[in-house]
């Protein structure tokens, strides 16, 4: 599904990601620790092809195709789901259309006939429902004046009517509430199946409760210095990374 190979990159003129070596295959749910400013969201940010994030060498490999070669939006056609890929306000074009398209643009690269509008409201509605929205987040403007929750229900929304094959996550806002932590969780749980991947970024512990990772890393100084099952974020909860010979910092 994902292999990233020895990945170096920086942002500006500071190299952050220092060989990073991560393999994700069909149906695996990995996590993501680390201290903070370990690249977490770096690493997030470079495979969504976020400018100013630049490769220094290796590769990342996606399915069949060279993730970095490919342009943004191809990498959401191609069944990449990044949580974070569409935070901006788009007043004036409603939730519901944005998705529709983006739904029909991905059915196509599938080649797969479209949904019609009734087949997607019928879609939409069970998603709202699902992430705990009303339904009239389907008509307003695309993020527009969505509160922090709101946005990351809508985000989870967004994730099951795209039926990505891997999902990015970087659960990086310390604003999350117990009840949106669930959400996201209760949205990944119920999209995991054989052939869909997540990687899971998380600054909290608390998060793998709900959603049970089959591997957990943990990222220090811009590599993969330890990775292990779901008990070695019971570990850093304990014992914080000390025992890695990482200094603990105010953040997990
Ligand atoms: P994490 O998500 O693990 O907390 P980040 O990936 O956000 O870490 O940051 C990793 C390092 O990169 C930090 O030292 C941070 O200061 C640095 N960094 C992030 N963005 C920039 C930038 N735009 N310019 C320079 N340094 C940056
Ligand atoms: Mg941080
Ligand atoms: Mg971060």
């Amino acid at each position: 599904m994902l292999t990233i190979d020895n990945l170096h990159a920086r942002v500006g003129q500071q190299s952050i990601l220092k060989g990073l070596n991560l393999q994700i295959k069909p149906g695996e749910v990995h996590a993501i620790m680390g201290p903070n400013g370990a690249g977490k969201s770096t690493l997030s940010y470079l495979l969504s092809g976020r400018d100013g994030y630049e490769v220094e060498g290796g590769s990342v490999q996606f399915m069949d195709d060279d993730l970095l070669e490919m342009e943004v939006e191809d990498r959401a056609r191609h069944g990449l789901f990044l949580a974070f890929q569409y935070p901006v306000e788009i007043p004036g074009v409603s939730n519901m259309e944005f998705m529709k398209e983006s739904v029909n643009a991905i059915r196509e690269q599938r080649g797969e006939e479209p949904l019609s509008a009734a087949e997607f409201l019928k879609k939409a509605k069970e998603a709202c429902k699902q992430v705990q929205l009303p339904l009239d987040f389907l008509k307003r403007g695309v993020n527009e004046g969505f509160s922090g929750g709101e946005k990351k229900r809508n985000e989870i929304m967004q994730m099951i009517l795209l039926e990505p094959k891997l999902c990015i996550l970087d659960e990086s806002d310390s604003g999350l509430d117990i009840d949106a932590l669930q959400v996201v969780a209760s949205g990944v749980n119920s999209q995991r199946n054989s052939e869909r991947s997540f990687l899971v970024i998380t600054h909290y512990q608390r998060l793998l409760d709900y959603i049970k990772p089959d591997f957990v890393h943990i990222l220090a100084n811009g590599k993969i210095v330890k990775s292990g099952d779901a008990s070695l974020a019971l570990k850093v909860e304990k014992e914080g990374y000390a025992f890695l010979g990482i200094e603990a910092t105010e953040e997990a």
